[in-house]
């Protein structure tokens, strides 16, 4: 249980190499739930930042570790009964003798982000995160190697940090790992002062970070364009095209904590660069298509969609390094079919192009009178208004439709606009009965653990909402 940083990364490694799982645990999760999976999974270690002790002793009575080792970063000191991370390290001989493995043991594992509130185990075999990296570090996922400098500010118990600890590692490339720091100021002073090439998050990081430059003119001078891997929820187009303007390119990727977390990415095709501006942004705003030994499909009740970029359906994902069962989990063997295809829970349309492109996840979607509404497309052509900075759709129950849609909005600093300006601004992309009955005004939208938008909560709060 640790921040990004240099230990984490020991561990990330060491871990694995000495025969043991590395299971990372979210820091951000109540302190029960975070006791629970690590008993469901028997973790016997735990090796924990000096500065997260005050959550361990919320839930050190209820788990079962053997042993609990800190390490002392922040405070520099350890407190008595536990030991000392670095101590343990400077004293260790050097005559280890590494296991041979079987490139089929585990050697990491996740629980996945649980916004339905029932988190899963996922183990990752080391042929899973060798051939996961060896597919990252190609030119058109990640395109990273030893030239680069890579700002990891996904956190490293959230799908491994997306594997990039792993593939950085293998092609030499150099990690800056902002350990709490991750804010918006803090990620743009990193960028600048250790030269990062390419860094990545979720899109709600990369919201503060365009707010931020737009608020200081100036302030953050970004010399040579950084690719930013983005991932977790679909980036709005305007926050695509806003980073631009900066030298902040998005690459955009789909996966899941079951697929390691790399499947897509949304790059341009060669053909692709001739096409006018606005048609490349909107290929880049799609989640792109599988990398190499990733297979995708979209399917309906009555067999595969169309790849006609509009029939929706379940996506389906079957790979190398794509979960084939939940840990311990024998209730969830529905979720892969019986030929090993794993059912994403994410509807989505294929194009002629080959791309995958997210509609929303099913339990997201609205649904209104049997018509189904993205929750995902409103929210992003909101985040377009100039005066939007962040923004989030609900379906919430109602009497006639039994579920409409409900917009929540965070303006900018100093910004106004109304309820109905923004109603008019989206009725020009969408149809009437799709536009969002209400707008709710907020300072902030909650976040779960790992950054994305707190869907269920913003449910359960306007669960009861009066529709007019
Ligand atoms: P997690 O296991 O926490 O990484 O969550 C995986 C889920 O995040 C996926 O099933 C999608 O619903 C969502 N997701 C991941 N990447 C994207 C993306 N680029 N666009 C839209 N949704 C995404």
């Amino acid at each position: 249980m640790m921040w990004n940083h240099s230990g984490h990364l020991e561990a990330f490694l060491g871990v694995p190499c000495a025969g043991g799982i590395l299971h990372t645990l979210n820091l951000r999760l109540h302190a029960h739930e975070i006791a629970a999976i690590a008993n469901h999974a028997r973790d016997r270690f735990l090796i924990i930042d000096d500065v997260l002790l005050p959550i361990y002793e919320k839930f050190r009575e209820i788990a079962n570790f053997e042993r609990v080792i800190v390490a002392p970063y922040g405070c520099g000191s350890v407190p008595h009964g536990f030991l000392n991370y670095e101590e343990l390290l400077a004293k260790a001989g050097d005559d280890f003798v590494y296991p041979d493995l079987d490139e089929n043991e585990g050697a990491a594992m996740c629980f996945t982000s649980g916004t339905t509130g029932n988190s899963k185990g996922v183990i990752y075999s080391h042929r899973a995160i060798v051939l996961h990296s060896f597919a990252e570090g190609l030119v058109d996922t990640f395109g990273v190697g030893q030239h680069d400098t890579v700002l990891a500010i996904s956190p490293m118990f959230h799908a491994n940090a997306w594997g990039v600890p792993y593939t950085c590692t293998m092609v030499g490339a150099r990690l800056v790992l902002p350990g709490p720091n991750v804010d918006a100021e803090s990620i743009l002073d990193l960028i600048v002062q250790e030269r990062v090439t390419m860094a990545c998050g979720v899109p709600t990081v990369w919201i503060g970070v365009l707010d931020a430059l737009e608020r200081n003119p100036g302030r953050w001078k970004v010399t040579e364009t950084v690719r930013i891997a983005s991932g977790g929820t679909a980036p709005p187009l305007s926050l695509i095209r806003g980073l631009d303007r900066y030298g902040l390119r998005i690459i955009h990727l789909w996966g899941m904590t079951e697929t390691t977390p790399l499947a897509t990415t949304g790059r341009l095709k060669r053909h692709m660069l001739e096409w006018p501006e606005e048609k490349q942004y909107e290929v880049r705003a799609k989640q792109g298509w599988p990398a190499p030994f990733v297979e995708l499909r979209v399917m309906r009740p009555e067999g595969e969609a169309p790849w006609d970029g509009e029939t929706p359906g379940e996506l389906e994902v079957r790979g190398p390094w794509v979960a084939g069962n939940y840990y311990e989990s024998p209730d969830q063997a529905h979720r892969w079919t019986e030929d090993g295809w794993f059912r994403t829970g994410d509807v989505a349309t294929m194009d002629a192009e080959g791309y995958v492109k997210i509609v929303d996840r099913a339990k997201d979607l609205v649904k209104s009178g049997g018509e189904w509404i993205s929750s995902v497309d409103l929210e992003n052509t909101l985040m377009g208004h100039p005066a939007v900075k962040e923004a989030c759709v609900v379906g919430v129950p109602h009497p006639k439709w039994q579920e409409r849609p409900l917009a929540v909005v965070v303006l900018k600093d100093g910004a106004q606009v109304s309820g109905d300006e923004l109603r008019a601004f989206l009725g020009k992309s969408f149809a009437k009965w799709q536009l969002p009955d209400a707008v709710v005004f907020v300072e902030a939208i909650p976040r779960t653990s790992v950054g994305k938008f707190k869907k269920i909560a913003l449910r359960e709060q306007f669960a009861d909402w009066k529709w007019e």
